[in-house]
């Protein structure tokens, strides 16, 4: 496997523009994947499963230098480990899990780097601040103290075309720009090539490096 992930991780390096990184999404993934990946030169990581990614991060404690992004919807009663283990959130997606996740954050002496989850298509199997509702809370978004918001993330519902595709990230683009916030997280394996043209400084790209999944993961995660 290792020829394959490493032609394709080179494929994708060559790919981007120079404003967007390259978030490998890890979750059903061995941490040999992982490791190897890191070998190459890899350090962002991203998972969506607190228990899977805390046996992978203790399986590579002798790995230095790995960023770990937090990606999966992110339940109130994980916040606290959730934050011990990810630097960065992608998936803050709504006023009260802010609100929360700053106050366990100043309790942990912790300032993690979050992005705001925006949903502007509708889309019953996403959670996310509509634009209006983000406009609404950014006053307290930016004055909650231990959070730094970074950015905005969002995800294309299954189905749109190319074009769409594009107009949706153009649109999450420009509302980041409202807001001051200069990251954006956004295209995945299916439509990257469209979030990076849009101005993504995250893509989340999973399937597309390292192939088919090969641990079990509960279906509402592969949505
Ligand atoms: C799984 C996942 C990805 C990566 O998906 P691929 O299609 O495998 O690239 C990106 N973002 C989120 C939020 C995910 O859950």
């Amino acid at each position: 496997m290792s020829v394959a992930v490493a032609e394709r991780l080179a494929a994708l390096q060559a790919g981007l523009p120079a404003h967007t990184r390259l978030l490998a999404v890890s979750k059903g993934h061995p941490a040999a994947a992982i490791r190897e990946l890191a070998a190459l030169g890899q350090r962002s990581f991203g998972e969506s499963r607190l228990q899977e990614a805390e046996a992978k991060q203790a399986e590579l404690a002798d790995v230095p230098g790995l960023d770990w992004h937090f990606i999966g919807r992110l339940q109130a009663n994980k916040v606290r480990p959730v934050l011990r283990r990810f630097a960065w959130l992608h998936s803050i997606d709504s006023l009260s899990l802010a609100r929360r996740a700053s106050r366990i954050a100043a309790e942990e002496g912790l300032s993690p780097r979050v992005f705001l989850q925006v949903k502007l298509r509708p889309d019953p199997n996403k959670g996310g601040f509509s634009a209006a509702e983000l406009r609404e809370a950014w006053p307290e978004l930016q004055a909650l103290p231990a959070l730094q918001p970074v950015g905005l993330m969002t995800m294309a519902p299954l189905g749109l075309a190319p074009e769409e595709r594009r107009r949706l990230f153009d649109e999450c683009a420009a509302l980041a720009r409202e807001l001051g916030l200069a990251e954006l997280s956004m295209g995945m394996s299916g439509d990257w090539p469209e979030a990076a043209a849009a101005g993504s400084t995250w893509v989340r790209v999973g399937s597309a490096l390292f192939g088919p999944k090969s641990l079990s993961v509960p279906a509402w995660d592969a949505i």
